[in-house]
Formats: C-alpha cells, sequence, structure tokens
C-alpha cells in the first residue's frame, strides 16, 4: 500500500488525512501539542457548502456549529447596513479537526522543516502548513494580512449577532461563538490591527481569555508556484486558497483538499 505523509494537520490536513486513509497508509504530523492548540481563525463559515464536504467523511457539520447567524451589521463608521444571512455561522473548528483525525497515525508536537527530515518512507508529501508553507519553496511575491484575535467572555454580548467594520485595507469582526463569547479580530494590511482593535475593546469592553493571531496568505493560487516539488504537494493555504477580499480560507482550502484527493 502506498505510504502519505501530511505535515499540517490545520483544516485541509485534518480532512485529508480521514479522507485518504480508506485506501493509503497515512501518517499525519502537527507542530502544535495536542492540549494546546487553538486555531487561529474567526472559525466563520458557510453551513451548507461545509455539510457537503463533511457528508463524503461521514461526518454532520451540523453537530460542530455553535452560533447560527440571522443578520450581519456591517459598520462603516458614519453610516451601518445589515445583511440578511443564509448559512453563515461559527463552528467548533478545534473539535472538528481533532475528530478528523482521531484514530488514526498521527503525531503532534513534531515540528517538521524539510521532507528530508521524514526519510524515504513515504512515497507521497502533502504540505498543507498553512502560511508556513514549510515543505515547498518559498514564494517570490508573498502577500500577508497582519492578524490579531481575541476570544472574549462577555456578560452581557455588545452586539447581538455577526458585525464586520471594514477600513482601508482590511476589517474588524464580531463573530459570535455561544454561551456569551464571540471572536472579536482585525487584519489589516498596514500592522495596525491591535489599534484597531483595542479601540474596539475599550469601546465594548468584555474579557479576554484568549489571544491568538499570525499572518494570512492573500497571495492568489496562480503566484503560488510551484505547487510541488519533488515528493511534496501543497494544500490549501500553502497554495493560496484563502479568499483575498474576505480573508476566508476554510471553505477554499477544504475544496482543494477534497480536488487533490480526487
Ligand atoms: C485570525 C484569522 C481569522 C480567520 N478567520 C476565518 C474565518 O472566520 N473563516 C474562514 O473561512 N477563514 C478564516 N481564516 C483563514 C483560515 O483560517 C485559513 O485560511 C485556513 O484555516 C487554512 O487552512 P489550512 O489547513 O490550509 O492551514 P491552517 O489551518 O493554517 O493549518 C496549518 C497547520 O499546519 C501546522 N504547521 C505549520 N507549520 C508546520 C510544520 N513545519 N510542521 C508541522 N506542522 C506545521 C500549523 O500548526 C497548523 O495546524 C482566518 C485566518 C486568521 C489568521
Amino acid at each position: 500500500m502506498r505510504k502519505i505523509a501530511v505535515v499540517g494537520l490545520g483544516v485541509a490536513g485534518s480532512y485529508l488525512v480521514s479522507k485518504l486513509s480508506h485506501e493509503y497508509e497515512v501518517a499525519g504530523f502537527e507542530r502544535c501539542d495536542y492540549e494546546n492548540c487553538y486555531p487561529p481563525c474567526a472559525w466563520g463559515t458557510s453551513s451548507i457548502e461545509m455539510q457537503r464536504l463533511l457528508s463524503s467523511i461521514g461526518l454532520n457539520f451540523e453537530d460542530y456549529i455553535l452560533y447560527k447567524g440571522k443578520e450581519m451589521c456591517v459598520d462603516l463608521g458614519n453610516s451601518r447596513f445589515w445583511i440578511k444571512l443564509r448559512g453563515l455561522c461559527t463552528f467548533d473548528k478545534l473539535s472538528l479537526e481533532r475528530d478528523l483525525v482521531d484514530g488514526h497515525d498521527t503525531k503532534f508536537g513534531v515540528h517538521i522543516r524539510s521532507a528530508e527530515q521524514l526519510g524515504d518512507e513515504y512515497d507521497l508529501i502533502i504540505d498543507s502548513t498553512g502560511f508556513s508553507r514549510a515543505l515547498l519553496p518559498k514564494i517570490d511575491k508573498d502577500y500577508v494580512i497582519h492578524t490579531l484575535e481575541y476570544k472574549v467572555k462577555y456578560s452581557k454580548m455588545p452586539i447581538d449577532d455577526f458585525y464586520i467594520k471594514p477600513m482601508r485595507a482590511g476589517y474588524l469582526w464580531f463573530f459570535p461563538l455561544g454561551d456569551s463569547y464571540a471572536h472579536v479580530g482585525c487584519g489589516d494590511y498596514f500592522g495596525k490591527q491591535k489599534y484597531f482593535l483595542d479601540s474596539f475593546m475599550r469601546e465594548h469592553g468584555g474579557e479576554i481569555v484568549k489571544v491568538v493571531g499570525r499572518p494570512l496568505r492573500i497571495t492568489p493560487p496562480s503566484m503560488c508556484q510551484p505547487y510541488h516539488a519533488g515528493k511534496v504537494v501543497g494544500v490549501g493555504e500553502s497554495i493560496g486558497t484563502v479568499f483575498s477580499v474576505l480573508g476566508e480560507g476554510i471553505i477554499s482550502s477544504l475544496r482543494c483538499a477534497e480536488i487533490f484527493s480526487k
């Protein structure tokens, strides 16, 4: 049986471990510890497409939904408008990633820096390391959005549904997680995400219980070549699957994994 190594067990890598394990001998590697991982992401997505993607591997996306949006407020500073929502929700991304790999051959807390580190054991190595793109050659011109996000606990939610505030080159988001929690974050091309986020926190209060953030690759796939080198093939954000206008990468990374598995 052919052996495949999946390096990076974010949403795309975890999905591939689950999907490919029926036909191949698959081993997964993740640099975060199993207990201490918290995917830096607002955990917002479309339930309609997620249901389709996950049903093909026997999971019910409904089981992971934390909050179903009704309408999203878009705050333009001097005016606001509301968009009716169909399917936008937040979901427990961490539990989903764990459920996809539990019971499979995976190693957590292992930082893979090159394909050589894995030896000759594998016929194929998947680079699903997201922004790190740890096993593929560097991209000539990489575009990134700088992000910072807080998980916030409220005694009373300051906003009762999805909220975004667009800025010159990025936006601030408030995504409810249910149970009086929200992901409040900001992505800014010019690196002023902390300034905008802390202004929002001063205005709306809340207790910060987690802080995450990382650069987000918005370089389009056509500029993320090569997609493969030797035995290594890139899947997900490592090869530019983020919709640059919204910074949305969950569904496109899963679709990339689905195409790869076919
Ligand atoms: C703050 C923030 C908020 C976001 N919010 C949303 C949102 O609400 N909705 C949405 O659709 N998208 C969102 N995105 C984008 C989305 O999270 C990513 O595009 C998507 O998760 C990419 O999936 P991936 O599996 O390709 O990479 P990742 O999910 O980034 O997974 C990569 C994995 O590889 C591991 N790894 C990295 N290097 C190594 C290495 N050398 N060895 C071993 N393991 C390694 C990492 O620890 C990680 O677990 C957000 C991104 C950020 C930064």
